[in-house]
């Protein structure tokens, strides 16, 4: 049991003064599990340590970056020594083309990779590009899928849109939201139906490759594929957002668990090694319109900063066969662990795997789409998230939120999280609506 959070509850107070609910990005404040977020000092391997002197096995992995573990050697060195030859010079330096070509190597249909700071710069620069290419305006995103904060892509988004039950938010015009058009996941006639009432307008359709932002949500098969066949005929570009899968469920991403080429891709967490660093990139005749070399302006100060290419450079070289064999392995260790100790306290419960992202559903399953994932007992997760994080366990404090495995979980991490889980699984056998 934790040694108590006066440390954190400290802070929170602090940090609810200084910033707005205490935290720079929503999720992280804790509102829909209720209680004090604990406030992080020091990670490695699989663990976490609180400002308190609690310890957790963390099962959140910075929302997916950290798949090696925290402060992994190599990783640690390779920021140390970019960080000692300067760090940032706002020109091109050697260390992004090689990270560039890292990702080309790995992720086929990817020609040509532009570096960014944030995910959500990704998409929202590839939904840009795209229009530039298509030279028409409307979008098609996925109800529950989540593309970072990009204005146009808020409507019905996942994370931590739905954490907070937002259908879109205050600040996004009404013409901004008008070029978006909202589907159900999994759901090829709604994409049918949508490009014959738009004919000539539709520039892209931007998915999650697999959605990891209302749980993990793998597609069906032959999702993906049809809608890239419907985006083609359509005259439309098919973008796959990456962010979440790439990297991590394969060393090709979920590009290499399926093999449906996307015209564009956006990158981040994973290829960042933990520090701001995301890409977007795909097919070089789509790439080509792009300033300097074609029309559609992008650009960044601090795009392609040497630190955060050298962590991800160094991150994407450690994660050999043997990391991926290792996450996934965790990924069904922890699936099963978690099925064994619901099932015993009689918790009606589904795992839901996208690769080795994983979710905990309280409910018999299956989940599809956003609908299913919102009907499911929700008001279950705050009792069984809070018994596991007393115990030493820090999972994600949402329901709508994907668990992120790391390869440095060893035996005594699992031990953790089956001593917990016994008592996590009783509170939510005990939770009321
Ligand atoms: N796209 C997906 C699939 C994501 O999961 C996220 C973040 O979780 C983003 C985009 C946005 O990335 P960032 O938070 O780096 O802006």
């Amino acid at each position: 049991m934790t040694h108590g959070v006066n440390q954190s509850r400290a802070w929170f107070e602090r940090a609810a003064a200084a910033t707005p609910g205490g935290v720079n990005s929503p999720v992280r404040a804790f509102q829909s599990v209720g209680g004090t977020p604990r406030f992080m000092v020091r990670g490695e391997g699989p663990y976490l340590w609180d400002a308190d002197g609690n310890s957790y096995v963390d099962l959140v992995s910075s929302w997916g970056p950290m798949i090696l573990g925290h402060a992994h050697p190599e990783v640690v060195a390779a920021a140390r020594a970019a960080a000692g030859a300067g760090l940032s010079f706002g020109t091109p330096t050697t260390g992004e083309v090689e990270l560039a070509e890292e990702i080309i190597a790995r992720v086929e249909p990817v020609q040509q990779v532009r570096l960014v700071n944030s995910g959500t710069e990704a998409t929202m620069s590839a939904i840009r590009l795209a229009r530039g290419f298509t030279g028409r305006s409307k979008v098609i995103k996925f109800a529950g899928c989540y593309h970072g904060h990009v204005d146009a892509l808020l409507a019905h988004a996942g994370s931590g849109v739905a954490t907070l039950g937002l259908p879109t938010s205050p600040g996004v015009t009404g013409a901004q939201a008008a070029d978006t058009l909202v589907l159900p996941y999994n759901d090829l006639d709604a994409v049918r139906k949508a490009f014959a009432e738009n004919p000539d307008s539709i520039a892209a359709i931007i998915t999650e490759a697999a959605a990891g932002n209302m749980g993990a949500v793998a597609p069906l098969d032959g999702f993906n594929a049809g809608l890239r066949e419907l985006a083609h005929e359509h005259g439309a570009l098919l973008i796959m957002d990456e962010v979440m899968t790439g990297f991590r469920v394969s060393r090709a991403g979920w590009f290499g668990l399926e093999s449906v080429p996307g015209d564009l891709y956006t990158f981040g967490k994973v290829m960042s090694g933990g520090l701001p660093a995301a890409a977007f990139g795909g097919r070089a005749d789509v790439m080509a319109r792009l300033a300097p070399t074609g029309p559609v302006y992008q650009a960044g100060t601090l795009s392609g900063n040497p630190v955060a290419v050298a962590t991800g450079l160094a991150t994407l070289r450690a994660a050999d066969d043997e990391v991926y064999r290792a996450l996934d392995a965790n990924s069904q260790r922890l699936g099963a662990l978690f099925t064994d100790a619901l099932s015993a306290a009689g918790v009606a419960h589904h795992i839901a795997y996208a690769g080795n992202l994983l979710s905990v559903f309280f409910s018999e399953g299956p989940v599809r789409n956003y609908d299913d994932a919102k009907n499911s007992e929700t008001w279950r997760f705050p009792s069984f998230f809070h018994a596991l994080l007393d115990r030493g366990v820090y999972g994600p404090p949402s329901a709508y939120e994907a668990w992120f495995v790391n390869s440095a979980m060893d035996e005594a991490a699992f031990e953790i999280i089956e001593a917990a889980l016994p008592a996590a699984a009783q509170a939510a056998a005990e939770a009321v609506k």
